[in-house]
């Protein structure tokens, strides 16, 4: 059984599972870089070493300084969490070599699914529909323009070994294809060290849903139901829901049946999603697998009521799943919000810095899934996602209701944070009414990114009028009111910071 599990991340998903680890009475050992010492997944952990300095692939991409960590440590398990190392065989493989445990699949299944030419392959043997386009490697430009007169436009041209958004073009017409699909090869290959890439037809209003599947040693595998993840911007998801809004459960049982199917296709060990692209009359593609714990993981938890570190845990010991598919049942609604240390009003530029204070939400319903705290610094060195919230409802407009109330309540100053744009997104009316594609963030951008039009001089006049009102306010100095005994500190706050007497 295991005792210690090294957790080879940082960030919030290395916090989240040493917490499942501390509940289970497992030990926990903290990797971290020279730009980490004092984060929080250091702090929270029974012990932590130092793998290297701050750039990602001389420390948490480094597999000899962390292999070297757990030796020393002597845990007994590694936990890869999502990104960083999380989806590499050759790590996978590393750590049977030195018999220590990867908590999640071996590196054949990683291989398999992580290239998505063979993914496609191997979920076409195994009955899996997968989007229209070419099932090889493309090198030959003639073979290119067959297919595309075959499917017809628009295209996608997607890289084999890509990944988070990247990697991908969508082509409108046949003049664009050959200069697109040189250029697509040419930036796989810097990208992603591999110029493979593939043809996709295009679906029109696409939602992207996935299911979670939990696949044990013995060859259980059940799938956890969907999660709607169309809420994206550039690819990347933003908002993520389970039930989607889109499901009925004829189409909830038979994608939930074709996601177990394509996890038994490649031997599938522990928490793993299958991503499928579904089209307006609801037809369903496999889009790719991803093996290992989601960002997005939470929604599920809530609903299904099962907590996934732990069941990846229990596979990794060699427990046999202690549920069937019967017994998984979905309750309520859940929703996540990705909040990030970025400015949506200025292009989504990453705003790194200091945390001077932060009032989490609490209350009824809601989860939230952070590491930073007053005084932090957030590093420039990684992913600026701070925490991720999420509210349960017993209905959809319950937990959209709560999530409204959470992120209100959500008071973060000293980083510009996506919090007023995902508010934002909660009163679209289209998000309410569970009607959006992956489109939703490009189709609203009017109603949901302030273009901010305040330029150097601008930025002079609020110096001024914020000089003067300084000014205005040491010539009459008296003791503050408190009068207003149910009102909001915040509300005044503003207030006060608007009213600027010139
Ligand atoms: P999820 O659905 O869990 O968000 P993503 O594909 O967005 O899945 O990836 C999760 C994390 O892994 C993100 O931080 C993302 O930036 C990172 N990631 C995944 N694949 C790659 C890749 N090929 N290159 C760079 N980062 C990646
Ligand atoms: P990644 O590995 O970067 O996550 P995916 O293949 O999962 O790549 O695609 C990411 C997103 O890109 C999807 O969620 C969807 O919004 C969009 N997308 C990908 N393929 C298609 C397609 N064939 N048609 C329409 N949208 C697509
Ligand atoms: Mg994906």
């Amino acid at each position: 059984m295991i005792k210690k599990i090294l957790v080879a991340n940082r960030g919030e998903i290395a916090v989240r599972v040493m917490r499942s680890c501390r509940e289970l009475g497992i030990g926990t050992v903290a990797v971290f870089s020279d730009a980490d010492r004092t984060a929080m997944h250091v702090r929270y952990a029974d012990e932590a070493y130092n793998i290297g300095p701050a750039p990602s692939r001389e420390s948490y991409l480094n597999i000899d300084n962390i292999i070297g960590a757990a030796k020393k440590s002597g845990a007994d398990a590694i936990h890869p969490g999502y990104g960083f190392l999380s989806e590499n065989a050759a790590f996978s493989r590393r750590c049977s070599e030195v018999g220590i445990k990867f908590i999640g699949p071996d590196a054949y299944a990683i291989t398999t699914m992580g290239d998505k030419i063979t993914a496609r392959q191997t979920m076409i043997r195994s009955g899996v529909p997968v989007v229209p386009g070419t099932t090889e490697k493309l090198t030959d430009e003639k073979k290119a323009v067959e297919v595309v007169n075959e499917i017809g436009f628009p295209i996608m041209i997607k890289a084999s070994g890509g990944g988070g958004g990247k990697g991908m073009r969508l082509v409108r017409s046949m003049e664009d294809l050959l200069p697109m699909l040189r250029m697509a090869r040419s930036e796989a290959m810097n990208a992603f060290g591999d110029d493979a890439v593939y043809i996709e037809k295009y679906i029109e209003s696409p939602h992207h849903i996935e299911f979670q599947i939990l696949a044990d040693q013995h060859g259980n595998v059940v799938h956890l139901f969907e999660r709607e993840c169309s809420i994206q911007r550039r690819h990347q998801k933003v908002i993520e829901e389970t039930p989607s809004p889109l499901m009925n459960p004829e189409l909830r049982n038979e994608m939930g049946e074709k996601a177990v199917a394509a996890a038994k296709a490649v031997n599938y060990e522990g928490a793993g999603t299958i991503e499928f692209i579904v089209s307006d009359n609801l037809n369903y593609y496999f889009l790719e697998m991803n093996t290992r714990l989601q960002v997005e993981h939470p929604v599920t938890e809530r609903v299904v009521g099962v907590d996934l570190v732990k069941e990846q845990i229990n596979i990794a010991n060699g427990l046999a799943l202690s549920f069937k598919q019967e017994d998984l049942k979905q309750h309520g609604h859940a929703i996540q919000c990705r909040i990030y240390a970025e400015d949506p009003d200025n292009n989504f530029m990453p705003n790194p810095g200091i945390i001077k204070h932060i009032t989490e939400p609490l209350g009824l319903g809601v989860r939230y899934d952070g590491y930073v705290y007053e005084g932090y610094e957030i590093p420039m060195y990684y992913d600026p996602m701070i925490c991720k919230l999420i509210t349960w409802g017993q209905t959809r407009p319950e937990a959209i209701a709560r999530m409204r109330r959470a992120l209100y309540e959500y008071k973060i100053t000293g980083v510009i944070t996506s919090i007023k744009f995902l508010e934002r997104i909660m009163d679209i009316p289209s998000f309410i009414a569970g009607k959006y594609t992956t489109h939703f963030i490009e189709e609203n951008s009017e109603k949901l990114l302030l273009k901010k039009k305040c330029g150097t001089e601008c930025e002079d006049m609020a110096f001024i009028a914020a000089f003067v009102n300084y000014m205005d306010k040491l010539e009459k100095i008296q003791p503050p009111k408190y009068t207003d005994a149910l009102g909001s500190n915040w509300k005044d706050f503003g207030r006060k910071r608007n009213v600027l007497r010139l």
